[in-house]
């Protein structure tokens, strides 16, 4: 099988690899914008570390705190004003998902001064977006290593940028950094790069370095979950930085693969509902490993004697991990959903065809 991977990002991880990286940043230049939610940077001690290594690397420094879950464009370009107006010469984004993708387009917004929104989306850039360093609170995204910004549009939509160009130039994974996560942010985030791991295996899209890293990804995962699954089980500093490292694989393999059906059906759970990025995703994957089942038997017994679990006891493990999705579709909101399961480049990944009607049976089935 052949092989298609390009992945730039630096990626150093381990305990205080952040305190450690003042000459690494410093080769990126003398000021910094900091991009950060409204609290996660400061309670996982993150913060206090990278400005602890700016100030020991003598790089002047802003923050803009103003990045929420789902991230608003807007609030990216205000941040990429702030990063030009005050000479920034890099942006580091800390947090989870959200702030690390922000960080992303807030380094094209910087370089690109008075860009607009089609603009940003066009990828129709002038210049080079500032490099990015990432600095990851939560495991499971794989952000830190993906050359994708999702974004939400003032209509309200999850929308992605995905370009070469804004591969972050480093990531710091010190996974102490996700201890002060609440448990049910661990559980979205962790089955988050389940997903990442298991729709990038069964993307028609995939190769074979690809695949060693979701299986890599799903091995990781199913040994923690095993040990999450136990009531009462409290997570060690050594399963946190499992699922540090099983973010970051699925991370690597969805880097040049993209998501498939579970992460095309799951944004409009998080746009309307509310509903965890992680946990929008994965409520699907018992329906997607169904659908590959019919369409793609040998794959998927091969994934299973990959990945090393029985497939029951994976779908069992996955029903106890994944949190609530309490949520009940009208047939009206199904129906206003069906234009987004045409042409969508996910599901067109996703092997057998994802008509509108199988896309909406798997909503009916899941949601009524
Ligand atoms: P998130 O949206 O970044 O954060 C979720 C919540 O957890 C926020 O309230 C956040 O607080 C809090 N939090 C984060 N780290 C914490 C910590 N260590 N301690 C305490 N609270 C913490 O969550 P995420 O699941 O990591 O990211 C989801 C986003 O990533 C979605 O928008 C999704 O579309 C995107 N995503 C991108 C890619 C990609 O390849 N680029 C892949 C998958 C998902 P604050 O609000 O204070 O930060
Ligand atoms: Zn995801």
């Amino acid at each position: 099988m052949n092989m298609n991977f390009h992945m730039p990002t630096k990626v150093i991880t381990g305990r205080d690899c952040v305190k450690n990286s003042a000459a690494e940043l410093r080769a990126l230049g003398g000021r910094a914008l900091l991009v950060t939610g409204a609290s996660s940077a400061k309670k996982s001690g993150a913060l206090k570390d990278v400005t602890g290594a700016l100030n020991a690397a003598g790089i002047a420094f802003g923050v803009f705190d103003g990045i929420a879950q789902n991230p608003t464009v807007l609030s990216c370009l205000e941040a990429g004003k702030l990063a030009a107006e005050t000479g920034a010469d890099f942006i580091i984004g800390i947090g989870g998902g959200s702030p690390l993708d922000a960080a992303k387009a807030v380094a094209v917004a910087a370089a690109n001064p008075g860009i607009t929104i089609d603009g940003l989306y066009s990828l129709d850039w002038a210049n080079l977006p500032l490099p990015v360093v990432t600095v990851g609170t939560t495991a499971g995204t794989g952000s830190e290593v993906t050359p994708v910004s999702v974004l939400t549009t003032p209509e309200g939509i999850k929308r992605s940028i995905r370009d070469a160009r804004i591969y972050p130039a480093l990531a710091l994974g010190d996974p102490s950094y996700t201890v002060s996560m609440p448990e049910l942010f661990t559980r979205s985030t962790a089955i988050d790069a389940m997903a990442h791991c298991v729709e990038s295996y069964f993307s028609r899209a995939a190769n074979d370095i690809s695949k060693a890293h979701a299986v890599r990804g799903v091995r990781i995962l199913n040994d923690v979950f095993a040990r999450m699954v136990k009531p009462g089980y409290s997570l060690t500093w050594d399963d946190r930085e499992a699922l540090y490292n099983a973010s970051l694989y699925g991370g690597f393999a969805i880097s040049s693969i993209g998501t498939a059906l579970p992460h095309a059906l799951g944004y409009f759970l998080s746009e309307r509902h509310g509903v965890p990025h992680g946990t929008a995703c994965a409520v699907y994957l018992p329906a997607f490993i169904r659908h590959n089942e019919q369409c793609e038997p040998a794959l998927t017994e091969v994934f299973f004697s990959e990945t090393g679990m029985a497939r029951q006891d994976f779908l069992q493990t996955l029903a106890v991990i994944t949190p609530a999705c309490d949520v009940k579709l009208t047939v009206a909101e199904r129906e206003s959903l069906r234009p987004r399961w045409m042409n969508n480049g996910s599901l067109m990944k996703t092997w057998g065809d994802v008509t509108p009607d199988v896309a909406d049976a798997i909503l009916a089935e899941l949601f009524s």
